[in-house]
């Protein structure tokens, strides 16, 4: 008679091998410029939390009132916390959990994402009100991490008009987890990065390469539907032609182009539906696309295919 090991238990084998493939298939995933900007960043922001602790305990000393500022650094740690607990009792109680019962799609979808990521337990999930806003996220507290969309985008997906952009959307937000973004020692390290015009924003765009490498990994047939969805909704998604926008990356040029980008916590869409379509290279952080760098097998992909020949 062979003894069954207790439910959820995982075998030590088992466990490192899961490790091992999350590994790779992050080390694969990452975009080439994520681990620089991470570092910068985590820099930047320690000279901002020295700077900041520094006033609050000289303002102390001296029995004057804190900057604003300096006391929010100071307590990070706490606050930091406290935010990511809300958000997910948020969730808790005001969202819609996706579970085998409740949109067992989609359930399927997370749970498929999080096996082929190397994830060691399925994230969860939830369905939040979108009051037409196009949007999902992920994050995590504790030991938990979490995903949640907003009812407008999973219409788009749900009951299921279009699995394959829910699916690509699910993927990128559970590679947001399998790369470690949702870590709260990462946010933490990164807190008052935010806070830098240049720095922060360059690292989030290439956060967001590279879920969405996580996302055309696991779905390239979502990739395209989905950038359409961001780009007109839920409803007109089905008219747009996406790779005309993807084109544009590399027609729209100027100060005012680069700035917008600059600034924006997700590349532009243009620039990032280029990266889904032009596999051959790295979404751009900072300057516009310029076409294929190298020649690249074909893209499996049937709705975004190159532009015409310059
Ligand atoms: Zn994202």
């Amino acid at each position: 008679m062979t003894v069954q090991p207790p439910p959820g238990y995982v075998a030590v084998d088992a466990a490192r091998e899961t490790l091992a493939r999350r590994r790779q298939i992050r080390g694969a995933l990452r975009h080439p410029l994520e681990l620089f900007t991470l570092v910068v960043a985590i820099l930047a922001s320690a000279v901002i939390l020295a700077v900041g602790v520094n006033a609050f305990i000289d303002a102390v000393i001296q029995q004057r009132t804190p900057n604003t500022y300096a006391t929010i650094l100071v307590l990070a740690p706490v606050l930091l916390w406290f935010l990511r607990g809300q958000l997910l009792a948020k969730l808790r109680v005001n969202g819609v959990k996706i579970t085998p019962t409740q949109y067992p799609e989609a359930y399927a979808m997370v749970a498929e994402a999080a096996r082929e990521f190397g994830l060691s337990r399925v994230p969860d999930a939830y369905v939040v009100l979108g009051n037409g806003m196009i949007n999902a996220a992920a994050s995590g507290h504790g030991f938990r991490r979490f995903i949640f969309v907003y009812s407008d985008l999973f219409e788009v997906g749900g009951r299921l008009r279009n699995p394959d952009a829910l699916r690509f959307v699910i993927a990128h937000e559970v590679g947001h987890i399998a790369a470690g973004h949702a870590s709260y020692w990462r946010w933490l390290g990164i807190f008052a990065s935010n806070w830098i015009p240049l720095i922060g924003p360059a690292l989030s765009r290439s956060q967001e390469y590279t879920a969405d490498n996580f996302g055309y990994a696991h779905c390239p047939h979502g990739s395209a539907s989905a950038m359409a969805t961001l780009a007109a909704g839920k409803y007109l998604n089905a008219s747009i032609d996406i790779n005309a926008i993807a084109d544009r990356a590399e027609q729209e040029k100027g100060f005012f182009v680069w700035t917008v980008n600059a600034a924006a916590s997700h590349p532009v869409l243009a620039w990032r539906a280029h990266a889904l379509r032009d596999r051959s290279a790295p979404g751009r952080l900072l300057w516009r696309p310029q076409g294929p760098t190298s020649l690249a097998p074909p893209p499996d992909y049937p709705h975004l295919t190159p532009g015409p020949p310059r």
